[in-house]
């Protein structure tokens, strides 16, 4: 009940990597047989990437997760606007995944400065409160498309609109929205994504930067993301991604309206959301349940009140009596069963 925080990978797509790590084998950086044929497998699925996100492969850049690809999109990105624009205000959102958030702190510390939107009581930000924060030296705006506690899809496409006619780059954490909503045709210019969302491997991300965008990379001057390319996991990834299918809407519903009757309330509806994951709330909630279900208090890498849940405007209380369930492909009617009786 927990596949927001990752998922399992597909056997199948586990013995495509075998190879990749025995006879096949090689470092793409190396200059002979071995390297150019482990250079044509990461670039083969650098094109099945990009083509999933509707990018061109030269924009994908393989990462060691999202967390790597959102730390290196903000930093390289702001430090492009400065050089080039000489624009120095950042804005994000108070519901930002923690990677964001910490990315942010440290590029305030260092002289940008940051705004924090808030958002509505149902988890969406404000376009015309986004409009407002926009200034002449704005010249980077991340918002993610789907929480990762929520579900709440953000309006992506009217924000990097609004974020261009203001001359601001706008970069998405499009973490939990791949796999479960449409990600190509956007026009953002920047975004990070990760394979083990996807039932690909974990250890493996990637970061679509748009031809052409101002970027410094904190890495240095000869890469974007240097090191050898995780070879396996980069043919995981592709393979993971080659393989997404449909959520099954019917047994997300079937489960909502069961924990409604049960007198659960459940946070962000209203919003537009991915049906995936449930943000749910019981009028009192004892922690101990955590060992009989594998459910979650926030994000699996937080152990604090959630803050996502705090920007929406909810007491400690609510907080505290508050999880998020997040079921997935292999998510059966049995198991919905079962954790409906725990949770009853
Ligand atoms: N952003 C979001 C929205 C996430 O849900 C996660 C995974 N917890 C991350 C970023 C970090 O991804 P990774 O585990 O690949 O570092």
């Amino acid at each position: 009940m927990d596949y927001a925080a990752t998922t399992p990978i597909y056997k199948g797509i586990l013995k495509r990597m075998e190879i990749y790590y025995h006879s096949r084998y090689g470092n793409a950086h190396s200059h002979h047989q071995y390297g150019f044929k482990a250079k044509h497998a990461v670039e083969e699925a650098r094109k099945v990437v990009a083509k999933t996100l509707g990018v061109l492969p030269e924009e994908t850049i393989f990462t060691s997760g999202a967390t790597e690809a959102n730390m290196l999109a903000l930093r390289g990105l702001a430090l492009g606007q400065k050089a080039h624009h000489g624009k120095t205000h950042i804005i994000t959102c108070a519901t930002e995944h923690q990677s964001v958030l910490s990315v942010c702190e440290a590029l305030e510390s260092e002289g940008f400065e940051v705004t924090y939107l808030p958002v509505l009581e149902n988890g969406l930000i404000d376009l015309d409160v986004l409009k407002k924060a926009l200034r002449k030296n704005t010249g980077l705006v991340s918002i993610m498309w789907v929480n990762n506690e929520t579900g709440v899809i953000q309006p992506i496409q009217e924000i990097a609109k609004i974020c261009h006619e203001h001359q601001a780059v706008f970069h998405t954490d499009a973490v939990q929205a791949l796999g479960h909503i449409v990600v190509q045709g956007h026009d953002v210019d920047a975004l990070s994504v990760s394979a083990h969302k996807i039932y690909g491997p974990q250890g493996i991300g990637a970061l679509y930067l748009k031809k052409g965008i101002p970027f410094i990379s904190p890495y240095g001057k000869s890469h974007i993301r240097p090191g050898t390319p995780a070879l396996a996991l980069c043919v995981g990834f592709a393979n993971a991604c080659e393989q997404i299918v449909p959520d099954n809407k019917d047994i997300c519903a079937k489960f909502k309206d069961a924990l409604k009757k049960q007198g659960a309330v459940i946070h962000g509806e209203g919003a537009p959301k991915i049906e995936t994951i449930l943000n749910v709330q019981f009028s009192h909630f004892p922690g101990k349940f955590l060992e009989n279900i594998a459910i979650s208090r926030g994000a699996a890498c937080s152990s604090e009140d959630s803050h996502v849940l705090k920007a929406m405007g909810l007491s400690h209380n609510q907080i505290s009596n508050s999880f998020r369930i997040s079921i997935g492909r292999h998510t059966t009617e049995a198991e919905i069963k079962n954790a409906l009786s725990y949770l009853r």
